[in-house]
């Protein structure tokens, strides 16, 4: 399990920031984990801002919503540049779907953890192809720590890293539709991806 290097946001007299990645495929328990950090910087009296691309209208429009509807309020924003005006002030940026923002996100995010924001960003690192997914591979270069997430593998119960498309759709964004995806893991996945052909 993660740890935070520090949760209280002083040192030496400056406020310091950095940059965590959460990564992994659909059902691996991304938003969750990003949840249960801002949950222990919300109880050391972090001032927290929680951020989704406006993208992802899929749940309700202001909460960052996990599978096991364990949720924190959030701001839908259009683009990754908009945090630096409304998280500036912030101890804790969280932000949620990070995959959807545009290529501005890994500057935005340094430029927040210099101002001394601690930035926590979780977000699927491949697309339904296996392929890296938007920003992610920028961000989690910047990044100072990444936590690689697994889900269950549904076809043998191996580890997943894959979320495999079971329906037809050309689209690298298919909202909203998780029924339209399986956790597979390297085998399985290819093994699905070859069916389809
Ligand atoms: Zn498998």
């Amino acid at each position: 399990m993660f740890i935070e290097p520090r949760v209280s946001r002083e040192s030496h007299g400056h406020r310091r920031g950095w940059i965590e990645v959460i990564c992994g495929s659909m059902f691996s328990g991304k938003t969750e984990e990003l949840i249960r950090r801002l949950n222990r910087a919300k109880i050391a009296r972090q001032k927290i801002e929680i951020f989704k691309p406006g993208i992802d209208k899929r749940y309700h429009e202001i909460d960052v919503v996990s599978h096991n509807e364990n949720s924190i309020r959030s701001t839908p924003i259009d683009f990754a540049q908009d945090m630096l005006l409304l998280g500036g002030s912030c101890d804790v940026v969280g932000i949620d779907e990070a995959q959807f923002f545009d290529e501005g996100l890994a500057e935005v995010c340094v430029k927040l953890a210099n101002s001394g924001v601690r930035v926590i960003a979780a977000g699927l690192d491949m697309d339904y192809l296996g392929k890296p997914f938007g920003p992610m591979p920028a961000l989690m270069s910047v990044a100072e720590y990444v936590t690689k997430v697994h889900a269950i593998c549904v076809v043998c119960g191996d580890i997943a890293t894959y979320s495999f498309r079971s329906v037809t759709a050309e689209s690298q964004v298919l909202l909203g539709e998780t029924e339209s995806y399986e956790a597979r893991c390297r085998h399985c996945f290819l093994e699905g991806q070859k069916a389809k052909k």
